[in-house]
């Protein structure tokens, strides 16, 4: 009874060929098998095209016949089912399971496909269910949902219509946004409850998982949070990089899983593992492979952050096979096969964290990333900061200063988990609903440090102004925010008001503030440290002294303390990079609240994060430092690098023992109870010090 699911017994190494070009059979026995991977989401079996369907009188005895084989080499067969698209004939064969848009046509994605209404009450959805039921009665191992996406713009189909009448009293044409958005979300969840009680109906071995997206808003209907007692993990787009470079730095593979693991149940028990989905080649050039190099640090953030991984080229895997990313793909899973107990299910010893809001990105103004569900949007409103980029933008100044972060979201303040951290940043965090505010609050009253900016918690959760911050008495704000709002990257200035272990370490007194800031009315037991000029109308105007504002400030709340930026810093830092005192501030926060789990302070761009086992700790450290381009075809070794660990309060209390497992040679070996010292010789792509 007590059986471990099989997708929980081992790391696993998701082959996803994404094409039905190509040999089958060669795919499985000379690329599957030979490179090491021990299960494969199968696509390149039916049909025609990158997105395709099972058609039971079609591919029933074909599958059967690969499935033999396949448990011949015992690899792991997930299938790939799609429920966000159709090809034109069939969504002119069947017009009921199109996705209607507000002018009655149907709903046109990547140009060639109609998107799918997965409304449980319509047609497409019961023959769904019907393709599935035979499915699930053959020999398989798990499903894979390519989809569903139901757009937040509506649909306004047959049976959209009607149950949208039914439920909010209205003709979804005078429908606001917000009832569109909760019924597209409502829709998704409804739809993927009854696929995953049907599956698990059948055989209950059979694993299920969804393409998903996380820090993203619900634009596509599909809530990871809503989704998650039905799938069976929980993965997300994390592996879908443009080859363009984006204000939201070169390579973000690290936040995405970050952000799943604080959505998973206790990761050290692997309830439910997280996959990170990689797309082989650049996203948005189908045919045109990353470099080695990226395919080493996909590996090393994926699973360097608890994550398995999803491999898939979107060409033939004959063709992928002949590139040099082949042979190190073939390289990672050999080490991954080799170092299984390294990769079994552990949790991150992170001590500060980073808040990810649903609600500010959902109803506030927040770009939204790209991936293969939608086109990157930029936000709308001139007057209000961006949730995602600044996001990235915080993720980016802590892994340049090689700090460990997490992720946590609202249901992570309402469940206590924030208080698993000493020090949080609360990056342009606009909306909150009052609990959430609230928890927050007791959060720091209770000993709890933050830092927020701009006009944090002035927003309900449905994104209406709220008037004032739900959080003045934490940060000692009075009266109502006034947004400044400057012409350029040079309009406001900050200015040092007084000296501060916060701004030690800012290169001058004086730098460019936010293009948008908010002034606030502070509290007496306020301490402001800088202060803010009011918008230059000039480049060339001299800086006005005589308003000044406060800027930069602290206020001890209870037993904890909030610190304050008036303006969208980490948008700007996004967007102008040059400014670098912000990332010296966010630094100096994180060492003023939290005691550091890793110091290590050598030049270069290296990801840091220890991970406990049981009775042990892991550290992964990602080498990112390379020629300051997109793609990464080089990254530049580090030397002599230190490191310094703090290892108290995991209640693992040990003699230790280091050994690293990727070629560095450990040197100046200190250890003294829970403080452990080290240097390395050499540091390239990706190096794994085991502490136990
Ligand atoms: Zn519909």
């Amino acid at each position: 009874m007590n059986k471990k699911n099989w997708w929980k017994e081992q790391p696993l190494l998701i082959s996803a060929v994404q094409t039905t070009k190509g040999d089958s059979n060669w795919t499985l026995e000379d690329y599957v098998v030979k490179n090491g991977f021990n299960t494969e989401q199968l696509l390149h079996l039916f049909g025609d095209g990158y997105i395709t369907t099972f058609f039971p009188e079609r591919d029933e005895q074909n599958l059967t016949e690969y499935l033999k084989k396949s448990r011949k080499h015992g690899i792991r067969e997930i299938i790939y089912v799609n429920t966000h698209v159709l090809d034109l004939e069939t969504s002119k064969n069947h017009p009921s399971w199109c996705q209607i848009t507000k002018d009655g046509t149907p709903k046109v994605m990547y140009q060639i496909y109609s998107g799918v209404c997965v409304n449980p009450k319509g047609d497409f959805h019961k023959d769904f269910l019907k393709k599935l039921e035979s499915l699930c009665k053959l020999d398989i191992d798990g499903i894979f949902m390519d989809g569903p996406v139901m757009f937040s713009t509506g649909c306004y189909c047959d049976t959209c219509r009607a149950a949208f009448e039914k439920r909010y009293g209205h003709s979804i044409y005078e429908a606001t946004r917000l009832e569109l958005q909760e019924m597209a979300v409502d829709t998704c969840t409804q739809h993927l409850k009854e696929v995953y009680e049907l599956v698990k109906s059948i055989n209950p071995n059979i694993m299920v998982y969804i393409n998903n997206s996380a820090l993203r808003s619900d634009i596509t209907g599909s809530n990871t949070r809503k989704v998650y007692d039905y799938v069976d993990m929980v993965g997300a787009e994390g592996g879908f990089h443009g080859a363009w470079m984006g204000t939201t730095g070169l390579w973000h593979l690290s936040a995405r899983v970050k952000h799943l693991e604080g959505i998973v149940d206790d990761t050290l028990k692997g309830e439910k593992p997280i996959i990170t989905f990689f797309s082989a080649n650049h996203a948005g050039i189908s045919d045109y492979p990353h470099t080695p190099a990226e395919v080493e640090l996909a590996y090393a953030q994926a699973y360097g952050n608890g994550s398995n991984i999803w491999f898939g080229p979107h060409f033939p895997a004959k063709e992928f096979s002949k590139t040099s990313a082949a042979s190190k793909l073939k390289e990672m899973n050999d080490f991954i096969n080799a170092n299984k107990d390294i990769f079994a299910p552990s949790k991150t010893c992170a001590r500060v964290a980073v808040m990810w809001s649903q609600e500010t990105s959902n109803n506030y103004a927040s770009s939204i990333g790209d991936s293969d569900f939608v086109a990157a949007e930029k936000s709308g409103f001139e007057d209000r900061g961006d949730h995602y980029e600044a996001i990235f933008s915080v993720a980016d100044m802590l892994y340049r200063n090689h700090i460990q972060f997490d992720i946590i979201d609202e249901q992570s303040v309402l469940d206590g988990s924030i208080n698993n951290y000493q020090s949080v940043i609360m990056p342009t965090v606009a909306c909150l609903e009052d609990s959430v505010a609230e928890k927050i609050a007791s959060y720091v009253q209770n000993g709890g440090n933050i830092l927020g900016n701009f006009d944090i918690a002035c927003y309900h959760a449905d994104g209406s102004f709220a008037g004032e911050s739900k959080l003045a008495k934490v940060f000692g704000f009075v009266g109502k925010p006034q947004v400044f709002k400057g012409m350029n990257m040079s309009s406001t200035y900050y200015f040092q008001e007084k000296n501060h272990q916060l701004i030690e370490n800012i290169s001058v007194p004086k730098f460019p503030g936010p293009i948008l800031n908010v002034k606030w009315d502070v509290a007496q037991d306020v301490e402001v440290i800088m202060k803010a000029s009011v918008p230059k109308k000039s480049q060339y105007e001299a800086i006005p002294l005589d308003k000044n504002y406060p800027a930069l400030f602290k206020h001890k709340y209870g037993k904890g303390t909030a610190y304050y930026i008036s303006g969208t810093y980490a948008e700007y830092v996004a967007n102008v990079r040059n400014v670098k005192d912000y990332e010296k501030i966010i630094k100096s926060y994180c060492d003023i609240t939290s005691k550091p789990v890793v110091v290590s302070d050598a030049a270069g761009l290296y990801e840091v994060v220890l991970r406990r086992q049981q009775d042990r700790f892991i550290l992964h450290i990602i080498n990112l430092t390379g020629a300051m381009e997109r793609p990464i075809e080089r990254v530049v070794p580090l030397h002599n690098v230190e490191f310094s660990l703090n290892l108290d309060g995991f209640g693992i209390d040990k003699e230790y023992t280091l050994r690293s497992l990727r070629g560095a040679a450990l040197q100046n070996i200190n250890i003294n109870c829970n403080e452990i010292s080290f240097s390395l010789d050499k540091i390239k792509e990706y190096e794994i010090i085991v502490i136990e």
